[in-house]
């Protein structure tokens, strides 16, 4: 550890470990200050890495295909017999693939001489051209220590939302948050769910396919509010198919453990009832998380929720003090906290990248897939466009039905005067890499008659992409038309 750096970013997650190697690699003196321990180990790759994207995708990939050789092979003629699933090895394979990648990410900073500085960072004083940051080692026996620095960026990320109702208890592993859930070592056989949000409806399909029966609690009255209504519906059909008990407008408004289950009261149309469960997942939100990150001098404002003020290009109010990802406005989402990451950091070494905010992509990560770009229709009526839309059902793509993935669809939302695509919206097989053509499409301000008039490859999912781009003219191929024909 040096006395002084170019750059301390405090906080080793997505948004932080990137901005730290992107420094490295423009030249700079760099510390990153990471405090996680897991399993035991320092460990960096933040919440992403450790028990968030990487994580709850291993446990997806295993149940999907848990969930598809016991019943979507026979149909192919493949016989398999009796189906197995061993929970303790399919959380060795998360582990190991935890493992693989935060060990990599060390590596990586070393690669790029970044010093990882194991042990929390607070910024006691980010005024004047040296900034002052104190780093507190995990090690107890290493003293704390007082370093400097030209710039600071905080990404610190964010933790899980408290309620009362639930009290969240991982050691006890009864009532948990999305950490817990990736720890069960067997399948609970009625498992709560309380928000049915993106780690709601995730790790829901996890355990479902595992043989769970899941109930999820969501208190507003309409399911996936920040999606496109009809990919909303949609989704929520074939979720409910699937088995997911999905009960909107239901309010949890207690919870008992008794023995080693617990008791969920909840009010729905003015009623109370109770049901029990053997694990009770609580995923209402996150917040950003900025315990022992400023000191009482740090001069950093805060806004009211919490997070840490910045503007477009995630400069705080201090002038050299950056923050980036969960911990400021914006979704929370582990390639929006890289891209800040990057931009805070070329924009310290003098260059002008901004990031594109209107083409951050979503994606829910069930099966099939829900992804979006982009404005939906509703979103685009409110802002005063004369919209137009286009949709193509997976139901007639050749390629989908010959994967057995013939359900779900694609749309499209575009100003009709001019034509421009404004979003683009998904329910289907890999609808997360499917959504990329329309922020492509958008970040080049393509029309959607420029969608037309490409070549998509024959068969290909993607050609659902090039029909509802023909669709909002009413020139959709493999669909009857009922719009009038440009
Ligand atoms: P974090 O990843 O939270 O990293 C911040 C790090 O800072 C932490 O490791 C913390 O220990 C450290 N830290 C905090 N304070 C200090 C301090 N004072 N000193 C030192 N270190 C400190 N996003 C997606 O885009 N795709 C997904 O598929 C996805 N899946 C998810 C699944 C789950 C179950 C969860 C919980 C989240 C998921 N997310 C996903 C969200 C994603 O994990 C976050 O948006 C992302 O990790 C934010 O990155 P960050 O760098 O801002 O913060
Ligand atoms: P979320 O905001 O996606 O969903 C929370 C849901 O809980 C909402 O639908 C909300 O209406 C509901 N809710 C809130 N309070 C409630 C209550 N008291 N009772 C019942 N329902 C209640 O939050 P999350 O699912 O916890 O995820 C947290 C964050 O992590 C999200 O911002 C998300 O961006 C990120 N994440 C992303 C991915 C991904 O990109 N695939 C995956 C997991 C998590």
């Amino acid at each position: 550890m040096k006395d002084s750096y170019d750059l301390i970013v405090i906080g080793g997650g997505p948004g932080g470990y990137e901005a730290a190697i992107r420094a490295g690699q423009l030249g700079m003196s760099v510390a990153c200050i990471e405090k996680r321990v897991y399993k035991g180990e320092p460990a960096l790759g933040g919440t992403c890495l450790n028990v968030g994207c990487i994580p709850s995708k291993a446990l997806l990939d295993s149940s999907h295909r848990y969930e598809s050789a016991q019943h979507e092979l026979e149909e192919h003629g493949i016989s398999t017999g009796d189906v197995g699933i061993d929970i303790s090895k399919m959380i060795e394979r998360k582990e190991g693939i935890v493992k693989q990648l935060t060990g990599g990410v060390a590596m990586l900073l070393k690669g790029n001489n970044v010093d990882w500085l194991q042990g929390w960072g607070t910024l006691e004083d980010g005024k004047g051209d040296s900034k002052k940051v104190t780093f507190t080692p995990l090690d107890d026996s290493q003293e704390t220590k007082t370093i400097t620095a030209k710039y600071v960026i905080l990404a610190a990320g964010s933790v899980p939302i408290d309620i009362p109702v639930a009290k969240v208890d991982n050691e006890q592993g009864i009532i948990v948050d999305s950490t817990g859930a990736l720890d069960f070592t067997e399948v609970p056989k009625r498992l709560g769910v309380i928000g049915a949000g993106v780690i709601g409806l995730e790790l829901g399909s996890v355990w479902r396919r595992l043989g769970s029966e899941v109930v999820v609690f969501e208190a507003l009255p309409e399911f996936l509010a920040a999606a496109d209504k009809d990919i909303a519906k949609e989704a929520g059909k074939l979720l409910k198919k699937q088995g997911l008990d999905i009960r909107v407008n239901t309010k949890v408004t207690g919870s008992e453990i008794k023995g080693d289950q617990v008791e969920v009261t909840f009010e729905k149309d003015g009623e109370s009832s109770t049901e029990t469960f053997d694990k009770l997942i609580v995923c209402v939100g996150r917040r950003a998380y900025s315990e022992k990150l400023l000191g009482e001098n740090s001069g950093i404002q805060l806004t009211e929720r919490g997070l840490v003020e910045v503007n477009e290009q995630c400069k705080t109010n201090l002038d050299g003090v950056y923050a980036i990802g969960d911990l400021v406005r914006g979704p929370m989402l582990a390639h929006k906290a890289m891209e800040e990451g990057m931009m805070a950091v070329e924009r310290i070494h003098g260059e002008k990248p901004q990031v594109n905010y209107d083409t951050i992509i979503n994606v829910i990560y069930t099966h099939p897939e829900i992804a979006w770009v982009g404005m939906t229709e509703q979103e685009a009526k409110d802002a005063g466009y004369e919209v137009k839309t286009g949709s193509f059902n997976l139901a007639a793509n050749g390629r989908a039905l010959a994967q057995s993935e013939g359900q779900g669809s694609i749309k499209v939302v575009a100003d009709a005067k001019t034509d421009r695509l404004l979003g683009m919206h998904a329910i289907s097989v890999g609808a997360g890499d499917i959504v990329h053509q329309g922020m492509i499409a958008m970040e080049f301000a393509s029309s959607v008659e420029d969608l037309q008039l490409m070549t998509f490859a024959h068969p290909t999912v993607s050609e659902a992409v090039h029909e509802a781009a023909l669709s909002a003219d009413g020139r959709a191929i493999h669909a009857i038309q009922r719009k009038k024909r440009k």
